[in-house]
């Protein structure tokens, strides 16, 4: 079992500051995926966390103890990283006592532990095998093995599925999600994926250019982002952002005027927004309908489509300045050049202020 805090964490590489300042409480047993794009800093916190990098400043807690000054052996950690650096002159069972020997456990024990692992990812048949004769899954799952029969306080995990094709991706996470079920171990997954993260995760984590712009769980994260960034980085398609001018607020409607003429109607802001504000109009692919004859519409003009069966993504311009995806039946299949009419679910539809900054409201109309 294993809780973590990290205490204003901080690193950098010569004059470049790659974490600065983290703050976050991790609780036993839970799921935490660290999310974010490239070069934000995932690999670097991990690795901090695990000390494979010396911290510049703040403090690394595992449950309560600082281990700061604790060599990575120390920690009771297992990190599993990308590439599975397994030794290629080994079978899969030393690559999996390796450690266990080092460390001075018994044979007996060893035998044991590698088994139950064994077992558990259905890599038995295996054991005798070296890397080289193994597909990218395999080795991956070995890798996981000797990160379990090391029975560590908590499993790191760097983009373990980064190498594997899409079908054995999907198939792996289900498989780590139910050895965290077995293991019910505290698990830290690191990916710049964001269907990975919703998927496996109790706490997303999502960072951007070494900071934690939010945490939360996956649906938090959908359903109320703080900001643009995670607006726009979690979900697919993704949040479609359309600028507009504050035009006022009367009763508990805020306007908005989008460059086209379309006029966007906020119910009840928790913020009030003075006329002429530049903000960003959010709207989910899956949140616009096509809307009934008559009423007040948003104007897509089609480009193209991805029919995907159940559902057509329409994509387009919309609101005079900016692109638009529409998720609708996959019966629709609008020509391009078309101009779709779409209307805004009820209770759907997100506000931005001019810094990027989410307001949140009860819904959206196009008035
Ligand atoms: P991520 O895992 O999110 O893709 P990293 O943690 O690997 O990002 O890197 C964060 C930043 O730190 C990047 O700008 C990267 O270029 C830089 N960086 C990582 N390792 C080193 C290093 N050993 N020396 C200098 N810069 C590094
Ligand atoms: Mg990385």
């Amino acid at each position: 079992m294993a809780t973590l805090q990290l205490r204003n964490l901080r690193k950098r590489y010569g004059a470049l500051e790659v974490i600065k300042g983290v703050n976050l409480d991790i609780d036993d047993r839970e799921f935490v995926v660290f999310v974010g794009p490239s070069g934000c800093g995932k690999s670097t916190l991990l690795r901090m966390i695990a000390g494979l990098e010396d911290v510049d400043d703040g403090e690394i807690l595992i449950d309560g103890r600082d281990v700061i000054a604790v060599p990575p052996a120390g920690r009771e950690l297992a990190m599993v990283f990308q590439n599975y650096a397994l030794y290629p002159h080994m079978t899969v069972f030393d690559n999996m006592a390796f450690g266990l020997r080092r460390s001075g456990h018994k044979k007996d024990e060893i035998e044991r532990r590698i088994a139950k692992a064994a077992d558990l990812l259905k890599i038995a048949p295996l054991l005798k095998r070296k890397p080289r004769d193994m597909s990218g899954g395999q080795r991956q799952r070995v890798a996981i093995g000797r990160a379990i029969v090391r029975e560590p306080r908590a499993f790191l995990f760097d983009e373990p599925l980064s190498n594997l094709d899409a079908s054995l991706r999907a198939e792996m996470r289900t498989e780590i999600l139910a050895l965290h079920r077995r293991l019910a171990t505290t698990m830290i997954f690191v990916t710049h994926d964001q269907v990975e993260a919703m998927t496996l995760a109790n706490k997303i984590v999502v960072m951007n250019a070494g900071q934690i712009e939010q945490v939360g769980s996956p649906m938090e994260l959908y359903t109320a982002p703080k900001n643009l960034f995670v607006a726009r980085f979690i979900g697919s398609p993704t949040m479609n952002t359309l600028r507009g001018t504050v035009r006022g607020q009367s009763d508990n409607t805020l306007l908005v005027d989008l460059p086209d003429g379309t006029v966007v109607g906020f119910d009840s802001p928790a913020r009030p927004l003075a006329a002429g504000d530049g903000v960003t109009v959010g709207l989910r692919a899956s949140h616009v309908v096509p809307a009934l004859a008559g009423n007040p519409a948003l104007g897509l003009e089609v480009e193209f489509l991805e029919r995907l069966g159940d559902r057509t993504l329409v994509h387009g311009q919309a609101g005079g300045s900016d692109t638009m995806v529409a998720s609708l039946d996959g019966t629709m299949a609008p020509p391009p050049g078309e101009r779709l009419a779409l209307s805004i679910a009820p209770g759907a539809g997100h506000l931005f202020d001019a810094t990027g900054l989410h307001v949140p409201v009860k819904g959206a109309r196009i008035v």
